[in-house]
């Protein structure tokens, strides 16, 4: 299955690794007109144990659900 392109793109400007949200079903990417992206927390809107905007790497989170795979290619 192919990967999606644009959203793999937008992962890599982050400029940093995301850590847990990559893999997180509550991660949304956003990118500027200035090309840079940035990672909200669309589970932040209801869970007041998150922050809006992770400070990433995100390496323990309450509120992970592993479920989609961030643009990230499917490595064997
Ligand atoms: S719930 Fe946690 S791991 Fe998931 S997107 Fe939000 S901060 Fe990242």
């Amino acid at each position: 299955m192919m990967t999606d392109q644009p959203a793999e793109d937008a992962w890599r400007k982050l400029g940093g690794a995301p850590g847990l949200c990559v893999t997180c079903v509550h991660a949304k990417l956003n990118e500027t007109h200035r090309g840079t992206a940035y990672l909200r927390c669309t589970r932040a809107a209801w869970d007041d144990r998150l922050p809006r905007y992770p400070r990433l790497p995100v390496r323990e989170c309450a509120g992970y659900e592993a479920g989609h795979e961030g643009g990230q290619p499917a490595r064997p």
